[in-house]
């Protein structure tokens, strides 16, 4: 058996085309909807990721524009640039890249985003409102698997879902939004004791852990749905050999690294009947959340 692929690519393009209306709309009122970007600190990865969702602004005519403050930036300084972008009336959605340095006190940044254009959906008050299930801004991500879950017909009432992570981020909001669709919801984390029968359990299961590879076949309730948020740079050729098929070790070779998620893929696409690949799964479908929430507060 090989699990059906779900394809992150082609679900978030779905997103994506359904929200150019509502653009247009906008614009036609004379409201381009606007994101502006904190980038402090040089980690390569958030280069990247801030990179994608700009360009994927550009592509869907949103307008954008990108705050950057050197990796020795104070808290004070950080949290000036979230005011700035508080106050701007052209600015409806705001996104603080994290991880922000390590000097930087992140809770207090968040906590200032004006809770009417935290797209990234961290600021308490969204938070609290996603727990009451008054939903506002959710966290990308999370609403992403929601949405790849929902338009490939992923029924979630009444099933087991078991989400192995706790982060605010990922974790913690993704098993509210289980619970809210009337899965039965086990959250699992480091101290979580036989893991892997517990992720067993999962008619459909979710892996945002930050190991790459770590959910193998034992894992694995044979047909579930697995969903790999894990988004991993690996250099180390012996655990390529392990974790990429014979098309991606090529690629591997030549480059020397690769990104790999949580799921052992390999292993699991003979077991779980569904399975998101990495790359190509949950990733786009995060950036594509955030322009809808982007686009959804400029329309508010
Ligand atoms: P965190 O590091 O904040 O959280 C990781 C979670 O995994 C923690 O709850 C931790 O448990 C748990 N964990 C770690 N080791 C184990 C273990 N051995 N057994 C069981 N649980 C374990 O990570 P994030 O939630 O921010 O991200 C998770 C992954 O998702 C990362 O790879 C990240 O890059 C990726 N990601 C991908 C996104 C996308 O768009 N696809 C967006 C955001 C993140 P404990 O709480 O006990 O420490």
């Amino acid at each position: 058996m090989s699990a059906r692929l779900l394809d992150g690519v082609a679900t978030a393009r779905a997103i994506r085309d359904e929200l150019r209306d509502e653009v247009a709309r906008l614009l036609a009122a004379g409201r381009r909807p606007g994101l502006g970007v904190l980038l402090a600190g040089d980690d390569p990865a958030s280069a990247v990721y801030v990179r994608n969702k700009t360009r994927a602004c550009d592509d869907l005519g949103l307008r954008h524009e990108t705050l950057t403050l050197p990796n020795s930036a104070t808290t004070d300084q950080v949290l000036d640039g979230v005011r700035t972008l508080n106050e701007r009336p052209d600015v409806h959605g705001i996104l603080v890249q994290l991880p922000l340095p390590p000097q930087i006190d992140a809770a207090r940044v968040l906590g200032l985003v004006d809770p009417l254009k935290d797209v990234d959906g961290f600021h308490a008050e969204n938070v609290g409102l996603l727990v009451q299930k008054r939903p506002r801004f959710v966290a990308c991500t999370p609403a992403g698997v929601m949405e790849l879950l929902k338009r490939n017909g992923v029924a979630l009432a009444g099933r087991r879902a078991v989400v192995v992570g706790r982060s605010d981020i990922v974790g913690k909001p993704m098993a509210l939004l289980l619970l809210h669709a009337d899965a039965t919801v086990t959250v699992c984390h480091s101290r979580t004791a036989d893991l892997a029968a517990v992720c067993r359990e999962g008619d459909v299961l979710i892996a945002a852990i930050g190991r790459p590879g770590f959910i193998g076949r034992d894992h694995v309730k044979p047909g579930a749905v697995v969903v790999d948020v894990g988004i991993n740079r690996i250099e180390d050729p012996a655990l390529a050999r392990r974790l990429l098929g014979p098309g991606r070790l090529l690629a591997f070779e030549s480059k020397g690294h690769a990104l790999v998620g949580d799921v052992c893929y390999p292993e699991v696409r003979e077991v779980a009947g569904a399975l998101t690949p990495v790359p190509g799964g949950v990733g786009p479908l995060t950036i594509a959340l955030l322009l809808r929430n982007t686009v959804r507060a400029a329309g508010a």
